[in-house]
């Protein structure tokens, strides 16, 4: 039988990687639906080589627009709108997998409608988990999701952890994320106010969606991966460290009672953990060549410097703040990072807007369900915007 999938955010970085290894093994995996926020062009070449029975548009403009060119073309797929009908293709009876690569928040409805559908659930976008967290992970758990992770870090320690999750407790004892330290490891730090898009967006080893290479620039890549991994792998705060790793071949390392240190490693490709994820516990070829050791130059490691990365940190302070300081954390990056690539906010006022945003609203009760989720995300965005005011160029 074969898998069949659907693909939430098709047309970006992890879309495209992940629709790569689906043509490599058409004998195993078949597309049930694709989606995409705009880029209607793109959405319908998918189409044409996919021919999924269903494509998500964000908007009715952009939905009427793919509409009529797929007839045009003689293609039969529909085409729906989302937000709602992200939901309807994620936890559609006749899918199987579902791959959540939309960016952001935006994310977190239709991943947990997989969730909630018991689907097994290839989870690349990590804001649905910032966002999410603990009801993220009981959604999963009573509805029983196979929740694996696609972040290449999340990815490596789950290959390197027992396979029995009941041992963690007592077997592990800390887990390392490597972290590439971004374009900007190495530049002055008084100069980061001058720091443009096009620079930020220009990641030294990946090719990657604008947000999240911003956030790799600011390092709150890390700072999201940190409360990722501690929603994913449950761990303490305290459980999870970070080292700079600039050449990214470790893709992270779990540390265990004997000090014994597992680590995983390979070609910086999404579709290795794309791949990893789609045939799991089973592996496919990825399209990825295999690391040569003998061409390899050295591997190296640094601390991350508090000074440059001020965000880093943010991560164990939110994790340890009431909860529902993740989904603040996260709504005001993503206003800071969006008024960065429009230009209206300098790089390096990204984390004081998400500090000050932090300070500003702390969540008074656990929220207990997507509204309430839903909810105190538009809250810490109103208040993210009008704090990045203060900034605005
Ligand atoms: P991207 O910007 O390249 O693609 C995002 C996709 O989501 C596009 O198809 C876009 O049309 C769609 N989308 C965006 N906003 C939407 C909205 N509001 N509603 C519906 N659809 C929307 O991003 P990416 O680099 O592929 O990253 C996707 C996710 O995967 C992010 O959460 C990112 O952190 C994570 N991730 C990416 C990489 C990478 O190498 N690119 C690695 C690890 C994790
Ligand atoms: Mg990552």
């Amino acid at each position: 039988m074969k898998q069949r999938l659907t693909v939430l955010g098709s047309t970006g970085s992890i879309g495209t990687s992940t629709l790569d290894v689906v043509r490599r093994h058409p004998d195993q995996f078949e597309i049930f639906a694709l989606s995409a926020a705009t880029q209607v062009d793109a959405l319908l070449a998918q189409c044409q080589a996919f021919t999924p029975r269903y494509a998500v548009m964000a908007s009715a403009a952009h939905a009427a627009q793919l509409a009529d060119k797929l007839k045009q073309n003689n293609l039969k797929t529909e085409v729906l709108q989302a937000p709602d009908a992200l939901e309807t293709i994620a936890s559609h009876a006749e899918v199987d997998t579902v791959m959540g690569a939309i960016v952001g928040a935006a994310g977190l409805a239709p991943c947990l409608a997989a969730a909630r559908a018991g689907k097994r659930l290839l989870l690349a976008n990590k804001e649905a988990l910032v966002v999410g967290g603990a009801l993220f992970m009981q959604t999963v758990k009573d509805h029983g999701c196979t929740l694996l992770p696609i972040d290449s870090e999340h990815s490596a320690i789950f290959q390197c952890l027992p396979e029995d999750r009941s041992t963690w407790a007592q077997r592990v004892h800390s887990i390392i994320l490597t972290a590439s330290g971004g374009p900007f490891r190495q530049r002055d730090p008084a100069t980061l106010g001058q720091v443009t898009p096009a620079q930020a967006c220009k990641h030294p080893n990946f090719s990657m969606g604008r947000k999240i290479s911003v956030d790799s620039a600011t390092m709150m890549n890390k700072a999201l991966e940190v409360i990722e991994a501690r929603w994913l792998f449950g761990m303490a705060p305290e459980q999870i460290r970070v080292v700079i790793h600039p050449e990214q071949i470790v893709h992270s390392m779990v540390q265990l009672q004997d000090s014994s240190i597992l680590a995983q490693l390979g070609t910086p490709d999404m579709r290795v953990p794309i791949a990893c994820g789609m045939a799991w516990p089973e592996r496919i070829s990825s399209g990825v060549a295999p690391l040569d050791f003998t061409q390899m130059a050295a591997l190296t490691f640094e601390a991350a410097d508090a000074v440059r990365f001020p965000g880093l940190h943010l991560s164990w302070q939110a994790l340890k703040a009431p909860e529902g300081t993740t989904t603040v954390l996260n709504a005001a990056n993503e206003v800071a990072v969006a008024a960065f690539l429009a230009e209206r906010l300098p790089f390096d006022r990204i984390q004081a807007v998400n500090q000050a945003t932090l300070a500003q609203l702390v969540p008074h009760e656990r929220p207990a369900s997507v509204a309430a989720l839903l909810d105190l995300d538009a809250q810490a965005r109103a208040v993210a915007a009008q704090i990045a005011q203060r900034w605005v160029v």
